[in-house]
């Protein structure tokens, strides 16, 4: 059931040094010689994003989780991060235990940034590493080095930041199965208590996509993605990181949070250029371009849209439930979708739960979840979600 009172924001910081060749995130471009201070670019972005902050319904709820995603939000200095984090807590309240995370690149901070930001508020940083390969670093465009990677987790552990995650992207152009699973043992080693392997994605007008095709040499072919898969989900299983959702894993306690309340279909709000929020049923992604952005917000930042139709609610609950390992709770469908809609999807799934993909499992409170098996269901989730979006609702 959705909550209609949101607890949690995204907050979208677009900036970066450079763009990486597979990227399509709504990012503008600082350069190398970038310090957060002296850009005038983000300063204006940060007065727009401010005045969207200020404009928002109140729903009177202190927010439990706030999220700084980019782009790159380590190019912002301690006192811009600390103007936005002293809007949130006067305008909605921040709870004592909220968890605060914040994404940053290696190479764009150092220890006194850190202990700032973390002194700010910030007690959980997600770090964009991608390989430990520095030939497929530069082949992606990354503004960074392995030796980059290395001294930024030092700066992690000297800062005394414990609830910390690394992102690794598998299926690159020329990677092997070799390099991959080197990449998770290495990133095992730095002990981080969360791990997100994504799978590339050659979206349509990067670099990438004038590169490369997907099926074609160098990208790996769609039988070793699903190896990679595999072996992330045998490597990371095997060093206690439990596999929550599709592409997560994390040591016990360590789930983000924040990205739970997406996954579990909640509202939250979400703030700047691009950003998707879920409010009062209302679905709504912020422009994408800068000067677009910037107009909308000076036109009074109107978020509110049609309703999304109970049919598109029903398929969503499951589109994002069905992502996390534990599954989607039947009699939470039935009560909000009534029974036939459970008999229909029952139904639908026979052929799914036949050849394994899917499971029903009962849990320590009687209720059944419906869920995919590890590893080969949730490998295989776009084929048995398009089964049950072909369901006639
Ligand atoms: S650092 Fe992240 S957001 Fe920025 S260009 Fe690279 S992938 Fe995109």
């Amino acid at each position: 059931m959705i909550s209609l009172l949101p607890t949690a924001a995204y907050i979208h910081i677009p900036f970066c040094r450079r763009r990486c060749y597979y990227c399509d995130f709504p990012v503008f471009v600082v350069g190398d010689r970038h310090t957060g201070a002296s850009s005038g670019n983000i300063q204006l972005y940060l007065d727009r994003l401010t005045a969207e902050i200020a404009t928002q319904i109140n729903y009177q709820q202190p927010l439990t989780t706030i999220f700084f995603g980019g782009g790159t939000p380590s190019l912002l200095t301690v006192a811009q991060l600390g103007q936005i984090l002293d809007l949130l807590a006067t305008k909605f309240g921040i709870a004592n235990d909220a968890e605060i995370s914040m994404e940053i690149d290696p190479g764009t901070f150092d220890l006194t940034q850190l202990q700032g930001y973390l002194q700010a508020g910030i007690n959980r940083i997600s770090i964009g590493v991608q390989a430990f390969q520095d030939q497929l670093l530069q082949l992606c465009g990354r503004s960074h080095t392995v030796s980059d990677i290395y001294q930024a987790v030092e700066l992690l552990h000297r800062g005394g930041i414990s609830n910390w995650s690394l992102d690794l992207i598998s299926g690159l152009p020329q990677q092997t199965i070799v390099q991959w699973a080197t990449s998770l043992e290495s990133a095992i080693e730095l002990n981080p208590t969360h791990i997100s392997c994504y799978d590339l994605i050659v979206e349509a007008q990067t670099p990438f996509a004038k590169q490369y095709q997907p099926g074609d040499k160098p990208l790996p072919s769609d039988e070793t993605t699903a190896q990679m898969y595999r072996t992330a989900q045998q490597i990371l299983s095997g060093a206690g990181y439990t596999h929550y959702e599709i592409s997560n894993y994390a040591k016990p306690g360590s789930q983000c949070r924040h990205n739970l309340t997406y996954w579990q279909n909640q509202s939250y709000y979400a703030f700047g250029m691009g950003a998707a929020s879920n409010l009062e049923d209302h679905r709504f992604t912020r422009p994408r371009k800068t000067q677009e952005y910037y107009q909308w917000v000076a036109d009074g930042c109107n978020w509110r849209v049609d309703l999304t139709p109970t049919a598109d609610r029903f398929l969503e609950t499951l589109m994002l439930g069905l992502r996390l390992a534990r599954g989607v709770s039947l009699q939470a469908i039935e009560s909000e979708f009534g029974i036939d809609r459970v008999n229909s999807l029952l139904k639908c799934l026979q052929r799914d739960r036949d050849r394994g993909w899917v499971e029903i499992v009962v849990s320590a409170n009687d209720d059944r979840y419906v869920r995919l098996s590890d590893p080969e269901g949730l490998l295989f989730s776009n084929v048995v979600l398009t089964e049950i979006f072909s369901l006639e609702l």
